[in-house]
């Protein structure tokens, strides 16, 4: 009987390589980036096959959805529990749930719910590691703190930098980074140039608050992930390469 590796583990192998050949093409080791595979839109069962080929890290974008899927898949898999990450834009309602169910918050995209993050992290003795998501493009469809002029605009630099700083004094979350998603286009060169003024906007972080690392730089989807990686992502994020493509998604 022939045994053909099932599609998730051969889908997966082949991102592994492209991160691997795009980082050490920017002269960076693989081992920095890692892989978080975005599982919205499928089943437990589809997790746990992700699982089984060695994927540790998953993410998912609608808080509900993922409380729904995550004890299943906890409580099934054979080894070490997977590290769970909220990505998707998070309702004020819905922080206590995504404090319940999730590792990491990839999404703080306003001071907001950062603050009623912390408030649920400190009641239940946690501290959240999360990243700030940044609006680098400036499209009006997007979440995330408007950055996308902060390089020439000193008053939207400030801002964003003092509701950073309102966000480094609560207690219960750990910011580590940044996370943007890029604009959508056939033409990965185009994302460039997002990437990489995130990048430089973490380093200007680290000058004004140099008591923490801001070592994480979450950027790169199906379409972009190896752009990314060039342009310094530690943690790619990414669905239809993996998984195939989503039924449409209400
Ligand atoms: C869906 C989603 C992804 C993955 O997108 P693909 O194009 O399927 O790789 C990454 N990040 C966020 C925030 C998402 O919602």
């Amino acid at each position: 009987m022939v045994t053909r590796p099932l599609p998730i583990e051969q889908n997966l192998r082949q991102v592994q390589e492209r991160i691997a050949e795009a980082a050490l093409r920017a002269g960076r080791d693989p081992a920095e980036v890692t892989l978080v595979a975005v599982t919205k839109t499928f089943p437990p069962e589809v997790i746990l096959e992700a699982y089984a080929a060695g994927l540790r890290h998953f993410g998912e974008n609608r808080p509900e959805e993922g409380a729904e899927k995550i004890p299943i898949v906890n409580a099934a898999v054979p080894g070490p529990r997977p590290t769970w990450h909220m990505v998707g834009h998070i309702q004020s309602r819905k922080a206590d749930l995504v404090v319940d169910c999730y590792d990491v918050v990839h999404s703080v995209d306003r001071l907001k719910i950062a603050q009623r993050l912390s408030r649920f992290a400190v009641e239940v003795g946690r501290e959240i590691p999360v990243l700030l998501e940044c609006n680098v493009s400036g499209e009006a469809t997007k979440f995330g703190f408007a950055v996308n002029r902060w390089e020439e605009d000193a008053a939207q630099r400030e801002a964003f930098f003092a509701e950073g700083a309102a966000i480094l004094a609560l207690p219960g979350l750990r910011v580590e980074g940044l996370m943007t998603i890029a604009p959508l286009t056939d033409d990965p060169e185009r994302v460039r140039p997002v990437f990489a003024r995130l990048r430089a906007l973490r380093d200007a972080l680290r000058e004004r608050f140099p008591r923490l690392p801001w070592s994480e730089l979450s950027m790169g989807m199906t379409d972009d992930f190896e752009v990314a990686v060039k342009e310094g992502a530690t943690m790619v994020r990414i669905g239809r390469a993996i998984f195939g493509p989503r039924r449409e998604e209400a």
